[in-house]
């Protein structure tokens, strides 16, 4: 055997235990299908702006040690996410906070705002939540859920919102206070220089194949190391044997604009139904340029099927439940590690999916 590890996916996930297992002594070999490295969070220079090409990126995290761990590889700036909600043509500040509630309905105080919500759901008796409709509802009310969530969480994930599961809006906090700032967390920025630079350097001094789809070249890959570290689709690596699983998949419509500012903020989300795109993104705000040019991405969402990039997993019961079962079938693997949020069917954050390489890495390495 070549290499002490084969590892699929040149993502943050596969990165992130190649650096480790190099940092002990392992050889690795990393492969990796498309014609780049860094997966998801992969950032291009174009005409000055760092550029998402796979959607909007914001580094946040409460955890100090992966804080301290990835500012090894960058120096983050300052940037707050505070994304704006435009519903036809009534802007409100994200995440749902007394600047959202005080401009949806005229009021000041935090006690006016949660009496109109209170009054708002007090005939739906809502209780237990048991889908996003009413999760939504119990927590912001009638106006806000029909104006800013509805439209939005439908376009976003092809579903009525009373077949979601509720946890997915529980990811948003919700605040009686004048703060946009989008996330709880204690750390938040952006990799100055942007992401792909973070990950070249986690994979200095690791031999990286680009355009190499491991399950074309399965058996002489396989040849070539003691054990595998696969970040891939858990389903395709057993031919979607059990079934498919479902997720969201994105198309970016990208533009250059000759123009200094096009909507001044990084993240305008479009929350009516009527509107194909689910937000507009404005790359050169995450990092306060001041280009005279500007680069735009629209995001539209659509169901995923086999070909395309998958991006969310849909977690519903049913998605879930056939995801144990392969998770059976990994566990019973001697060579084949899973990992990552495809490996995993996880909608894991960055700091999440560093956290859990390092977790793996304590225990394999
Ligand atoms: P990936 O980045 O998906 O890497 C897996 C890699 O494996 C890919 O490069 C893929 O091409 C490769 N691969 C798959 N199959 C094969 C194969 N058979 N052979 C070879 N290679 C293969 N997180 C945050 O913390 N903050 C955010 O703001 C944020 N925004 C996001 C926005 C969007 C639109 C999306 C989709 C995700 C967002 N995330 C965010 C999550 C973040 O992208 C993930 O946490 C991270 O990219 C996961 O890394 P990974 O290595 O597990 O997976
Ligand atoms: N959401 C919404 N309206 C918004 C923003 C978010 O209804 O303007 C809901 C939607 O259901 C979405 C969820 O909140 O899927 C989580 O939002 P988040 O911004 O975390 O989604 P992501 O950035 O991961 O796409």
């Amino acid at each position: 055997m070549k290499y002490d590890y084969l590892i699929v996916g040149a993502g943050l996930f596969g990165a992130v235990f190649a650096h480790e297992a190099v940092k002990k002594g392992r050889t690795c070999l990393v492969v990796e299908r498309r014609g780049h490295i860094a997966g998801n969070i992969y950032t291009e220079e174009i005409s000055g702006i760092q550029v998402h090409r796979y959607g909007a990126h914001i580094f946040h995290t409460s955890d100090k040690k992966v804080w301290e761990y990835v500012n090894r590889f960058a120096e983050f700036n300052q940037y707050i996410n505070s994304p704006i909600a435009r519903y036809k043509d009534e802007l409100y500040n994200l995440p749902f906070n007394m600047n959202t509630f005080s401009k949806m309905w005229g009021i000041a105080t935090p006690e006016e705002a949660q009496k109109i919500i209170a009054d708002q759901i007090a005939d739906l008796h809502i209780t237990q939540p048991r889908n996003l409709e009413e999760q939504a509802l119990s927590l912001v009310g009638r106006d806000v859920y029909e104006k800013l969530i509805k439209g939005y969480t439908e376009k976003q994930w092809g579903r009525d919102c009373r077949e979601l599961p509720s946890f997915i809006i529980r990811r948003l906090p919700l605040r009686f206070t004048y703060d946009n700032n989008y996330f709880n967390d204690r750390y938040q920025g952006i990799p100055i220089g942007g992401y792909t630079r973070i990950v070249e350097k986690l994979l200095e001094g690791t031999e990286v194949r680009l355009n190499t789809d491991y399950l074309a070249h399965r058996a002489e890959l396989d040849a070539l190391a003691e054990k595998v570290v696969y970040t891939g689709m858990i389903d395709q690596f057993y031919d979607y044997c059990l079934g498919v699983l479902e997720y969201r998949s994105v198309r970016f419509e990208t533009e250059e604009l000759e123009q200094e500012n096009y909507q001044g903020n990084a993240v305008v989300n479009y929350t009516e139904r009527e509107v194909p795109y689910t937000r507009i993104i404005e790359h050169k705000h995450f990092e306060f340029g001041k280009q005279p040019v500007t680069i735009i991405s629209r995001e539209y969402s659509s169901e995923w099927k086999k070909g395309d990039e998958p991006y969310y997993p849909v977690n519903n019961e049913k998605n879930d439940g056939l995801y144990e079962e392969y998770k059976a079938k990994a566990e019973g693997e001697k060579r084949v590690i899973f990992g990552g949020r495809l490996g995993s069917y996880r909608y894991y954050d960055m700091d999440k999916v560093i956290a859990s390489a390092l977790e793996l890495c304590a225990r394999e390495l």
